[in-house]
């Protein structure tokens, strides 16, 4: 069983044949709507590979916030605590396709509004379950807040430091799992190698390299390198990664086979498109383990 803590949105993409500048109208060709947010991708990754999962976070009294919702329900996540409220609009990213560049101002409207007493209401749940992850689109004093709590409830935490923020001290001795990418590890931990903040860190520090693979730490410090595929569109590796990774820890599997899995579904994701629609099922990561 898998809890999600995190952010929930609706990407809104429009293709133009250039951006305005200041001042200035133009025509776009079209505009897409997809579902986003890294905790509600890392909640869809997870329960794709059939985990039982439960989503906690707050989207909009609006049609995005519908949308957000139905979307969950149609990958089987539970959204009983995903609160809905009409005091701002639900997270949304905007973004402009345009002469082969994306530029995207992101909302975060309902995210902000993640707070203490939805951790609260959510103790039950996190105590049930086998591992919480949690990303940093939400307001970074309730990731201490629940680090604590799954700290109290027993619960192995996993946080995903992204995008990119620093960590509090007393936060990050409560972390079971940490899996920040290259850039988010060098913010994290300045004054280290990653080979050194990996041997120094109290929990398991994980740093996914891209096409690369992860590194990290079991006996020794190690690589497993990433599955060679040809690449699509990276949107959603990460939250791919993270979400099955989850998944098998879950399960009780060792570090080394979680990531060995987290690997194989990501390195799926990137030949699709899209971030929740490249996320593969159970069965398609089977047949790429046995490959
Ligand atoms: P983020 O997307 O958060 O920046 P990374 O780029 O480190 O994270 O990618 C996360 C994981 O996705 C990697 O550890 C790897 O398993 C997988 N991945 C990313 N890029 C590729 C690639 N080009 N080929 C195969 N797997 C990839």
């Amino acid at each position: 069983k898998v809890t999600v803590v995190g952010s929930l949105s609706i990407d809104l993409v429009v293709r133009a044949a250039k951006r305005p500048v200041a001042g200035e109208t133009i025509i776009g060709e079209d505009l897409s709507l997809f579902p986003g947010g890294k905790g509600a991708n890392q909640a869809v990754a997870a329960a794709r590979l059939g985990a039982t999962v439960t989503m906690v976070g707050c989207v909009g009294d609006d049609s995005y916030g519908e949308m957000i919702i139905k979307n969950l329900e149609k990958e089987n996540v539970n959204t009983s605590l995903v609160k809905r409220f009409t005091k701002k609009t639900s997270g949304t990213a905007h973004i402009t396709v345009a002469e082969g560049d994306n530029s995207i101002i992101v909302v975060k409207g309902t995210n902000d509004l993640v707070d203490e007493s939805l951790i609260e209401e959510a103790r039950a749940e996190i105590a049930s379950s086998d591992i919480v992850m949690a990303q940093y689109e939400i307001p970074l004093p309730i990731i201490d807040y629940l680090a604590k709590v799954c700290e109290e409830e027993g619960t192995s935490f996993l946080l995903n430091p992204a995008p990119a923020a620093d960590i509090q001290t007393e936060t990050l001795k409560r972390i079971t799992y940490l899996t920040p990418n290259e850039n988010e590890n060098k913010l994290i931990f300045p004054n280290k190698t990653s080979d050194e903040a990996i041997a120094d860190f109290p929990g398991n520090l994980l740093v996914t390299l891209g096409g690369k693979g992860v590194r990290f730490q079991t006996d020794t410090i190690q690589t497993v390198p990433a599955f060679k595929v040809a690449v699509t569109d990276t949107t959603g590796a990460g939250d791919t990664f993270n979400g099955a990774f989850a998944v098998a820890i879950a399960e009780g599997k060792d570090i080394e086979t979680a990531v060995l899995f987290g690997n194989a579904a990501a390195a799926l994701s990137v030949q699709k498109l899209g971030a929740q629609s490249g996320m593969p099922d159970r069965e398609a990561v089977k047949e790429m383990l046995t490959q």
